[in-house]
């Protein structure tokens, strides 16, 4: 029998989460909250998605725009075996009270704090870690692009140190009262708040961040240095091992992918869960380079997909439903269309 599943909130991240669900062979989606109409439940009525209303939200509007209910969160909560929390910021929390009365598990979203959950998650790097808990925290997308890049150079070299500088989108393409439109915004204070969430999934790691805002809606670029313990000999063999990781992407000089635009021109060429998504650590080989002991990489971050993924092997590790990491990633990816790493 399937795991039921179902998402509190339909917006950017709760939307792919439903649809990556919705692809799972060993996961079912009972539904989605809204807590109101929009062509986003349009969308997913056309889809049969399930659409319940959040408990304290008004159902009139839903009934006018002709879209029907199916219950209340609560009712949607009972038909499930998980919630995938997928509301703003800070109301995760506040749901949390409700998941717990339900005595359902609960996996939380980047924009809630630490303590929300048991556990902070990254597949690559703690997937055992959730195994049989009742609260998981999904980190959010510059923490997962850190994460994975730290499990293998972790595992792999050792890492010393890492500092890295995070230019920013400054929000996400339908968000239209973010900005800046024009400008550069340095975020106070340093380091941000980023190296801290890192340290949720390997507290002893050292690293610092720093961030910048700028005017574009698609997309973070990291930028790295990290001091490896046992260096390699070369950078090529940086690279195999990045290539060899499920979740990363390499982009060659002769592809000429000069940035972030033709980085989702590929996700849209490529379209792998229907979405124009590229749910992988981007890098570029002409972006990388060893210098003693100091690894220097860019890498780009789709930040509204990077974390869908990440969500679905949570399920699956807090459910018991996957041996391994590596068996529930390569399960995951195959559903989603992310192609599989070089052997
Ligand atoms: P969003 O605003 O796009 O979507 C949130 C949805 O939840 C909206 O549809 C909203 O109407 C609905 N909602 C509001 N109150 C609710 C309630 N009480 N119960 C249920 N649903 C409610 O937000 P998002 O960008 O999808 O972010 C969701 C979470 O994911 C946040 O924690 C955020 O920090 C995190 N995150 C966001 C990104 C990103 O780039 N957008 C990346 C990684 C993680």
């Amino acid at each position: 029998m399937r795991a039921r599943i179902a998402v509190n909130g339909y917006g950017t991240i709760g939307k792919r989460v439903a649809d990556a669900v919705a692809r799972q062979p060993d996961l079912e989606l009972v539904g989605v909250a809204k807590t109101r109409p929009s062509f986003e439940a349009q969308t997913a009525q056309a889809r049969g998605i399930p659409i319940f209303v959040a408990d304290g939200a008004n159902v009139d509007p839903f009934r006018s725009a002709g879209i029907p209910v199916a219950g209340r969160t609560s009712d949607l909560l009972n038909a499930a075996d998980l919630v995938v929390d997928c509301a703003p910021e800070k109301i995760g929390k506040e749901n949390a009270v409700k998941y717990k009365e339900a005595g359902k598990p609960a996996i939380f979203q980047g924009g809630e704090k630490a303590e929300v959950a048991e556990v902070s998650f990254n597949a690559l790097a703690n997937f055992d870690a959730a195994r049989g808990r009742q609260r998981v925290r999904v980190v959010s997308c510059n923490t997962t692009g850190l994460a994975r890049a730290a499990s293998v150079l972790r595992s792999a070299y050792g890492v010393e140190e890492w500092e890295a500088t995070m230019v920013r989108r400054a929000g996400d393409p339908a968000e239209t009262d973010r900005g800046p439109i024009d400008g550069i915004l340095p975020t106070f204070p340093i380091p941000s708040h980023h190296g801290a969430d890192v340290r949720s999934i390997f507290p002893d790691l050292t690293i610092a961040t720093a961030a910048v805002v700028v005017p574009t809606t698609l997309m973070h670029v990291h930028v790295n240095r990290v001091r490896l313990a046992r260096p390699p000999a070369t950078v090529a063999e940086v690279l195999d091992r990045f290539r060899a990781t499920p979740r990363f992407h390499i982009f060659r000089a002769w592809e000429h992918v000069d940035g972030t635009p033709q980085v989702m021109e590929y996700g849209r060429d490529r379209s792998p869960s229907g979405r124009p998504d590229v749910m992988e650590n981007v890098l570029w080989e002409q972006g990388i380079r060893l210098e003693g002991r100091d690894l220097h990489f860019f890498q780009a971050i789709h930040q509204e997909s990077i974390v869908v993924p990440e969500n679905i092997d949570a399920i699956r590790a807090m459910l018991g439903l996957a041996p391994d990491a590596a068996t529930s990633i390569a399960r995951t990816d195959e559903a989603l269309g992310i192609p599989r790493p070089a052997k």
